[in-house]
């Protein structure tokens, strides 16, 4: 069976990452990103670079989007010259980015309007294994959509699970990183707390590191920390926009997630600090005086 065509909006971080990965694996790809200087590159390795959404998604039978947030996402799907009117009847529309349930069922609304399958299918994983096909892809919607996306989540990702109807994969997402971000925070407060007691830091953060807190998140953390590199491979101020979605999710249930609201004064800091742009490690420095 010959491979679908797949557009990428969106060539940041992960999205940047999926689109190398499937050119590399042989997919005709067409991208599209909204400051255009980003796509260039692409065009040297065997892509089409569209000027719109709405044209990436004319040329693909399977459309995947990797934005920002839901402003982003509202923008290329239904903006002016959006992916949705450009789509073609059989195709199935995939949103990979982290964002709100309440937006993900609009979008999965106005895809069903016109035809369309839709897929919600956020991702676990980072820079490295978007364009190594590892990703760990959290999907909701209809079997029939995920069988037909399945070529290409395959080639993306070293697992995909449905967890139910349109929205399921979202809120899990929201979940994981809800999660991620209070560790990541509680890690932060720790290393002032070290400081602050005159402990020896390489020591008392080995200590944390191999013990009972030393979750993923907490040992890539202390890895940037300890290597004093920032560079980003998720964003400091997308792990605040999860912390805000994840509330916002929460409350939309009448729960509070208290441990995410405070977490999320301390991702502020980091971005009141300057450090939005950052890996979600800086918020190691969010507390620091100075
Ligand atoms: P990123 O590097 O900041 O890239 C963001 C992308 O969104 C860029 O292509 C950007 O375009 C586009 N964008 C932003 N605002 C836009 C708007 N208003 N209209 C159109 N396009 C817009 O982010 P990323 O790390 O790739 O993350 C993408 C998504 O994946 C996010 O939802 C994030 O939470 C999620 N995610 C990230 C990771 C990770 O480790 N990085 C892991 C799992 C999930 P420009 O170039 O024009 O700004």
């Amino acid at each position: 069976m010959s491979k679908p065509r797949v557009a990428i909006l969106g060539l940041g971080i992960m999205g940047g990452g999926m689109a190398r990965r499937l050119l590399n694996q042989g997919f005709a790809v067409t991208v599209y990103n909204r400051n255009p200087d980003r796509a260039v590159p692409y065009a040297t390795t065997g892509a089409f670079v569209a000027g719109s959404p709405r044209e990436a998604a004319s040329r693909a039978d399977v459309v995947v989007s990797m934005v920002a947030d839901d402003a982003a996402s509202r923008s290329v799907w239904l903006g002016e010259n959006g992916a949705l009117a450009g789509a073609t009847r059989g195709s199935v529309l995939i949103e990979s980015s982290t964002l709100t349930v309440g937006w993900i069922k609009e979008l999965s609304a106005e895809a069903a309007e016109r035809g369309l399958d839709f897929l919600d299918a956020p991702v676990t994983g980072t820079k490295p294994h978007a364009s190594s096909g590892e990703l760990l892809f959290l999907v909701g919607g209809s079997p029939s959509a995920l069988a037909a996306a399945k070529p290409v989540l395959s080639a993306l990702g070293r697992e995909t699970v449905h967890l139910g109807p349109v929205g399921s994969g979202a809120l899990l997402k929201l979940i994981n990183n809800f999660m991620c971000g209070v560790q990541a925070a509680s890690f932060a407060e720790a290393v002032s707390l070290i400081k602050a007691g005159g402990l020896d830091r390489a020591k008392a953060e080995a200590i944390l590191t191999g013990g009972a807190p030393g979750s993923g998140i907490v040992k890539r953390a202390a890895a940037s920390a300890a290597a004093n590199d920032f560079t980003p491979n998720f964003p400091l101020r997308l792990m605040a926009k999860d912390l805000g979605y994840a509330i916002h999710e929460a409350s939309e249930r009448g729960l509070s997630l208290q441990t995410a609201r405070s977490a999320l004064e301390v991702f502020k800091q980091g971005v009141a600090k300057g450090h939005g742009d950052e890996d979600f490690s800086a918020v190691v420095k969010a507390l620091q005086s100075g």
